[in-house]
């Protein structure tokens, strides 16, 4: 990669330095050639237009004028004869004089008055026109020699070229510098990951100065914490479930061994440890459910049923499988709820919540034994409220951000001995998110917690859905 980005950087360098090299290279060769032809020109037609048509005008005024015009950058200015004879010159006529005069006829080619050329003759751009001096024909001939224009920009050029090479050379190291600057922290984050893949989750993505390189690590932090704590849950979820397995199976053996043994022909006895057998074997069945009802909502295999249903009789209908508990354990359920509540939502699934809520008060609540149910409109926000409240040790503030993350059990040890998976609020989490209801939880260490969950109301009946 780093090789590759290099590549990249320095193509780019070369191919930006050579675009605006040539571009300066072209530019300054085009840009003396118009200067000096725009300067001879305009030199040219100011000195034929003051000398043309003179009649009293001495040489010496000619001269004078002449190097007025002409005398900057060398250029050289001749009034010439239709011989070849120079009447007045700004300076001594050249040593190829003769061919100087021809070329400029040549090119004129036949006096008229209205004529001027430019021309180019060796490193000397020419200006020729025709005028009148004195009553007599004759030319004016400006020479411009191009010599010290052409080394200046030839140096220019030169050094536009030197720029140009040490840019490519610069361009080469930074660009070398910067592509292992990009790539080491993807080098390193590679060689983070396949640590990590190898199953040692105390690495650690490194941070890097790029934004995104930097979100990257983050993310792939996160991954890690998170496959890390998922990883950990399922291990202790395993010792969990398999203690908790253990125990109502080993119970069920040793109760089914005492009817064989003992109690086989003692109705009463009997019974009582039938009865044991059968709750163990419930109690069996509920893990089972919690943790395949985990899985299948979390893979979201079921998705969401919605429709409008009485939501007081749906949780009256819930509270009656925990009937049973205020007959045989002496707990007090105190019931405020709301006449004819009608929602919208997955029924099945609400089910899932009310009960996961309730059970979970029963579970924790405190020695009492009692637990609250509401379910109140709230006309402000049309929303309907249903709360659970118990009377437990309450959740401290440091758990309460964990209790709806899967597998988590407090690790406390709880008043009565608690069976749970972990689970049952994380499926409350999942079923709830995915409707976009509000829930939440108050809890004061001490006097017990209150888990909500706020309703859409909907006023209508399912008929008119
Ligand atoms: P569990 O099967 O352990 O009850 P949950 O997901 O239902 O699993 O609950 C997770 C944890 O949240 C519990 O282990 C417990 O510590 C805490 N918790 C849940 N409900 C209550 C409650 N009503 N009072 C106190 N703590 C609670």
């Amino acid at each position: 990669m780093k090789i590759l980005l290099w590549r990249y950087f320095a193509l780019f360098t070369v191919i930006l330095v050579a675009v605006v090299s040539l571009v300066c290279y072209g530019v300054l060769s085009n840009a003396y050639s118009a200067q000096a032809k725009n300067h001879i020109t305009s030199v040219g037609n100011n000195l034929t237009a003051v000398v043309d048509g003179q009649i009293n005008m001495p040489p010496e005024d000619v001269v004078r004028i002449m190097n007025s015009y002409a005398a900057s950058e060398g250029i050289e200015a001749f009034l010439v004869g239709f011989s070849g004879e120079a009447y007045i010159a700004t300076a001594d006529t050249p040593d190829d004089w003769d061919a100087v005069v021809s070329d400029m006829q040549n090119r004129v080619n036949g006096w008229t008055l209205t004529r001027a050329v430019i021309y180019h003759e060796g490193n000397m751009l020419n200006y020729a026109s025709c005028l009148i001096y004195n009553g007599r024909q004759c030319y004016l001939l400006v020479r411009y020699p191009l010599s010290i224009l052409v080394s200046s920009v030839r140096s220019m050029q030169i050094y536009i070229i030197i720029i140009a090479a040490v840019a490519i050379v610069l361009s080469f190291i930074i660009s070398y510098i910067l592509a292992q600057r990009i790539s080491r922290p993807i080098k390193n984050m590679s060689a983070t990951a396949a640590r990590m893949a190898e199953g040692d989750y105390s690495v650690n993505f490194a941070s890097a100065e790029y934004q995104e390189i930097a979100q990257l690590s983050d993310t792939l932090n996160y991954a890690k914490d998170e496959i890390k704590k998922s990883e950990d849950f399922q291990k202790e979820l395993l010792a969990n479930v398999s203690h908790d397995l253990r125990t109502p199976l080993t119970m069920i053996k040793a109760y089914a061994s005492m009817i064989e043994e003992i109690s086989g022909n003692d109705p009463v006895k009997r019974s009582k440890h039938l009865h044991v057998i059968i709750d163990e074997a419930d109690r069996l069945t509920g893990l089972v459910n919690d943790i395949l009802n985990a899985s299948k909502v979390s893979a979201g295999l079921s998705e969401l049923n919605k429709k409008v249903f009485n939501l007081t009789e749906f949780i009256y209908s819930i509270m009656n499988k925990f009937e049973y508990l205020q007959q045989t354990s002496g707990y007090k359920f105190f019931v405020d709820i709301d006449a004819d509540m009608y929602t919208l939502a997955d029924e099945e699934k609400i089910g899932q919540v009310v009960y996961n809520l309730i059970s979970n008060a029963v579970n924790y609540t405190g020695e009492d034994k009692s637990v609250y149910v509401s379910l109140k409109y709230i006309p402000e926000q049309n929303r309907i409220r249903f709360a659970v409240r118990d009377t437990g040790k309450g959740i401290s503030e440091e758990e309460i951000n964990h209790i709806w993350d899967r597998y988590y059990r407090s690790k406390d040890m709880h008043t009565r001995p608690v069976k749970g998976t972990g689970l049952g609020l994380n499926i409350v989490k999942i079923i709830l998110q995915a409707h976009s209801f509000d829930f939440g939880v108050n809890s004061e260490e001490g006097k017990g917690s209150t888990f909500y969950v706020d309703f859409p109301e909907v006023s209508s009946r399912p008929d008119n859905v």
